[in-house]
């Protein structure tokens, strides 16, 4: 949890400029999908954590290490696994869904425009975000015996492509859409 410059609370999930993707498939999950206990919040965000320790411990949480595949990334195989949970989903489907979603990120850079977590960081969220209701629906809706990738591979594979990516890519506003657009920003 970290402090906004307007002394608010945020919670990382897994960092600020990500923080969105959870709390959209939660509200999804609270919304539409039925009968699922009161526990439904305790159960999402606690599969979700659970989820992130995996990728701390196995590769990365910081695009500063392994570009946007480590916050929207991991936010979406966060988001996946625990919406998972919440309908009633095997722990092998679990992780089976929270694979789908990393495994359709890897490779993403972090390369917001003028350093600031707006573009494409906005729009990346909600595209976190369907991933990981369609990662869900695939998980539930397959045999995690018949897999062919699993949550370790997933994770490997993306701690061996952070190590190659090239700092440019990295958080540092140096490649990618920053510097190929130039948007003026409104003063504050
Ligand atoms: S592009 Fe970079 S700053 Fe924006 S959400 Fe992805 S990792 Fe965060």
């Amino acid at each position: 949890m970290k402090k906004t410059a307007s002394f608010s609370r945020v919670v990382t999930a897994p960092t600020n400029g990500a923080a969105g993707v959870i709390p959209a498939v939660l509200m999804y999950c609270i919304c539409f999908c039925e009968n699922k206990g009161d526990d439904k919040v305790h159960k999402f965000l606690l599969t979700a954590g659970e989820i992130a320790s995996l990728f701390k411990k196995g590769s990365t949480i910081s695009a500063a290490m392994g570009g946007c595949q480590a916050e929207i990334g991991v936010s979406s195989a966060m988001a996946a696994a625990a919406l998972t949970a919440c309908l009633d989903g095997t722990s092998k489907q679990v992780m089976m869904a929270a694979e789908i979603a990393m495994e359709h990120h890897l490779g993403l850079t972090c390369d917001p425009i003028k350093g600031l977590v707006q573009i494409p960081c906005i729009e990346r969220n909600t595209m976190g975000a369907i991933k990981a209701i369609t990662a869900c629906e695939i998980a539930l809706s397959s045999d995690p015996k018949n897999a062919k990738v699993s949550l370790d591979n997933v994770i490997q594979t993306m701690r061996d492509t952070a190590l190659d990516m090239k700092d440019k890519y990295k958080e540092t506003a140096e490649g990618g859409l920053a510097v190929h657009v130039s948007v003026n920003f409104p003063e504050c």
